[in-house]
């Protein structure tokens, strides 16, 4: 059966900003087959392509002169249990929340502390996602992929990804490859991750000692629900920058001049700055211009107020980047895909 495509689609209900833009050609792709066929017509038309997950991720700058490639896909099933170890597959157009309840209610352990974050299954590996001290790479067994250069599915498993922070080979080969599904090392008596943010202390909060993963989940969900505003009633991303990494000399030198400074030691002796902080310090916690702004309770997200344009974010951002640079010879580099 041929793929509908159509044409002149707006996409402002289909990125988590709600920023206006309109994509030449659409198309809601399933399955493998209709991938195939996505990708003949844009090269019959010398077409570009955008590969599009949530929208959570994204900042539309302008109207998308390419076939958009809507990845809507569904399906999960278990690829092997040996009672201890389950290894999960999912579709990449299952949307990561409810996959991730799933899980749980299937009494496996290991994406409690990914909870509510936005956005598909087929997207989760793009930036090695993480949030509460765990990342997708600690969980990840492998995921089949569109191969753009060779045009054939392909099989990679962690290492072939180089998952890094926020980062993959997918980040560093743009529009070589499309995720088609993911698979997932669970377990179902692994240890709970319960050292980072407020965890232990909401479970202390609501009287639980012995936590479960689901308990851990319902508290990461109410953490967040806490912290970051809700996309359905104030657009935005997420982070819009990562937190920046740098060598512990860089680091011990902030510090002596700014006591105050956030900083998170990692293993591999580099530190990572907290960019909220940074911002927060150059004095861009509320600040708005237009309807382009910064969140009152999280300087780390951007947000639209109503009728901003991805421009406006994009110009917000360098301004931040901008000052954030003068105040403390740190660069910030923007998280989401700009396109
Ligand atoms: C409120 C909020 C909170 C967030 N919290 C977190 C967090 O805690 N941790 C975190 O890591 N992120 C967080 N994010 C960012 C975002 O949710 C994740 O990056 C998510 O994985 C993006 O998924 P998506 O399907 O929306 O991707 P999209 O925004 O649709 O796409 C993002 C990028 O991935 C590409 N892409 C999407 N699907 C595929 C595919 N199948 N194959 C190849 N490329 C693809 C797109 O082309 C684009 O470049 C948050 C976002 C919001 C709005």
């Amino acid at each position: 059966m041929s793929l509908p495509i159509q044409k002149n689609v707006p996409l402002q209900t289909l990125n988590t900003f709600g920023l206006p833009s309109s994509a030449r050609y659409f198309a809601s792709i399933t399955s493998d087959e209709d991938l195939r066929a996505g990708l003949q017509f844009a090269a019959e038309r010398n077409l570009d392509t955008l590969i599009l997950g949530g929208g959570s991720n994204l900042l539309l700058t302008r109207d998308v002169d390419a076939l958009v490639l809507h990845m809507v896909g569904r399906g999960v099933r278990v690829v092997s249990d040996d009672g201890e170890q389950v290894v999960i597959e999912a579709e990449a157009g299952e949307p990561w929340h409810p996959f991730v309840l799933d899980t749980l209610a299937r009494g496996l352990v290991g994406l409690e502390n990914l909870s509510l974050i936005p956005g598909t299954v087929g997207a989760s590996p793009i930036q090695n996602i993480g949030a509460y001290g765990v990342e997708l790479k600690d969980v990840f067994e492998g995921l089949d992929a569109w191969d753009r250069h060779e045009g054939r599915i392909r099989s990679l498993d962690a290492g072939d990804c180089a998952f890094g922070y926020r980062d993959s080979r997918f980040k560093r080969e743009p529009g070589r490859w499309i995720v088609l599904r993911v698979r997932f090392r669970l377990h179902r008596h692994a240890g709970l991750r319960l050292e980072y943010g407020a965890i232990r202390q909401w479970l202390k909060q609501d009287g639980i000692d012995s936590p479960t993963a689901q308990d851990v989940s319902r508290a990461v969900c109410a953490i967040r629900r806490e912290k970051l505003p809700d996309p359905a009633v104030l657009g935005n991303a997420g982070s819009f920058f990562k937190n920046p990494v740098v060598d512990s000399a860089v680091a011990a030198s902030l510090q002596s001049a700014h006591p105050g400074i956030v900083i998170y030691p990692q293993a591999d002796g580099s530190v990572k700055l907290a960019a909220g902080w940074l911002i927060e310090q150059a004095g861009w916690k509320a600040h708005r211009e237009g309807d382009a702004g910064v969140h009152a309770l999280q300087a780390l997200v951007l947000v639209n107020h109503g009728a901003a344009h991805g421009e406006d974010i994009l110009l917000l951002a360098r301004r931040i980047q901008a000052s954030v640079a003068e105040r403390f010879g740190v660069v910030l580099e923007i998280e989401p895909s700009v396109l």
